[in-house]
């Protein structure tokens, strides 16, 4: 074990919408960032896990950007941005922008290997830009690692068989990569839409499949506020019981835009339901599961659109998992171990949703100092 190079009472781990939120609210209500609280952050830039994403992805077709709390004060919002410009571009300039104007200090590249209990601290060992392993010494630790760092791909019989290219989203650069190529598109998310559009100019075929049918929902009502409610009521209830987190898709519905109806209409946005196995030259499906009775598709490329986990490698040292598979996250903190929160995890996995955590965790991030401290001195 490293012995801590440096002390401070509070360790953020991450600078995505969560982390950087949680950070804001620690200095409204009076910490010093740089010594109450540092930010470690593995990214190479600002932008969260937004800087990885794929250039195709616009402002005006990701699902709304939530703004950072008191991002008006450096005189930008998402809700202005130019909306054909990369998502990736703007919200790594605005991030970059919020976290000088309020001083956050987050620590980069700084990639925090792991999180080990020393006595009543946490101590949090990274490796900096050269390489070398540093630790940290809190009293408290907030992760709020998101999820990039964990793309989740479903097993099907013959997956490592396949003979052609497979990638996830995480994976996911360019359509023009699949010119003239045969891809088969899987998730019934957002992203799996967003895929199937992208490379309708430029593959031979496009086969989409999901795993249920999907759920177009209107995108100017809330005609599905209760389905969004119950999606995230879910997500609560499994972190609340240490489950594995469920899909928020299935509940979340994806957003009937513009851009979707007219590529329903086209007849590109059709989802099949899932094949059952995959072959080196393709992927077979069910008797009777297509309705066209197509049984076989042959194919060049598998883009796994199926979503992430929450990335807590680095927490495995705590031994916070319960063994259905979760962590129990209630009220912000693991339940295991009350100095670690939580930001961004489970139902909070929105630039909305992360911005609500940053308030509430701060809050109670400051109430926990205090009583830890009266307890030290009592
Ligand atoms: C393709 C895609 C599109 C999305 N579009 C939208 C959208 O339009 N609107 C919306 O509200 N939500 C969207 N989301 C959900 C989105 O992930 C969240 O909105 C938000 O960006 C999550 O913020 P976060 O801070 O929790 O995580 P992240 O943005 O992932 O930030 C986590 C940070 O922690 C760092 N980190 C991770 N592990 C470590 C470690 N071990 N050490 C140090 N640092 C670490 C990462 O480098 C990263 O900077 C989308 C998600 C995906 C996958």
């Amino acid at each position: 074990m490293h012995e801590p190079t440096a002390h401070a009472p509070v360790v953020v781990i991450g600078a995505g919408q969560a982390g950087l939120s949680v950070a804001y609210f620690l200095r409204r209500l009076g910490l010093d960032a740089g010594n109450d609280f540092v930010v470690l952050d593995r990214g190479p830039g600002p932008g969260g896990a937004w800087q990885h994403r794929w250039a195709a992805l616009k402002i005006g077709t990701a699902h709304r950007i939530a703004d950072l709390p008191g991002m008006e004060e450096i005189g930008v919002s998402f809700e202005t941005a130019d909306r054909s410009a990369p998502a990736r571009d703007v919200v790594a300039d605005y991030y970059g922008r919020y976290e000088e104007h309020y001083g956050l200090q987050v620590v980069r590249p700084a990639e925090v290997l792991r999180v080990v209990n020393h006595g009543t601290d946490l101590l949090t060992t990274f490796r900096d830009d050269d390489g070398e392993e540093l630790t940290v010494g809190s009293e408290i630790v907030v992760n709020a690692s998101g999820t990039w760092g964990a793309p989740f791909i479903p097993w099907y019989p013959g997956r490592d068989d396949f003979l052609g290219r497979q990638l996830h989203t995480a994976d996911f650069v360019a359509a023009e990569e699949f010119a003239g190529q045969r891809v088969v598109v899987v998730g019934g998310g957002t992203s799996a839409m967003g895929f199937v559009l992208e490379l309708e100019p430029f593959a031979a075929e496009i086969v989409w499949v999901s795993r249920r049918p999907i759920d177009w929902v209107d995108e100017t009502a809330d005609a599905n506020l209760e389905g969004r409610l119950d999606a995230v009521a879910r997500q609560d209830e499994a972190a609340r019981a240490g489950r594995a987190l469920p899909s928020i898709v299935s509940g979340t519905g994806i957003p009937r835009s513009r851009r979707a109806q007219q590529g329903i209409d086209r007849g590109v946005l059709v989802a099949h339901p899932m094949f059952a196995s995959i072959e080196p030259e393709g992927v077979r499906w069910a008797p009777g599961a297509r309705e066209d009775g197509i049984r076989r598709f042959d194919a060049d490329a598998i883009i796994w659109a199926t979503g992430f986990r929450p990335e807590l490698r680095h927490l495995a040292p705590l031994r916070l998992r319960e063994q259905a598979g979760g962590v129990v996250v209630a009220q912000g903190t693991s339940w295991r171990d009350p100095r670690v929160f939580f930001a961004g995890y489970g139902p909070q996995a929105s630039t909305i949703g992360a911005n609500r955590a940053g308030r509430f965790v701060a809050r109670q991030v400051v109430a926990s100092l205090s009583r830890i401290r009266a307890a030290r001195k009592g």
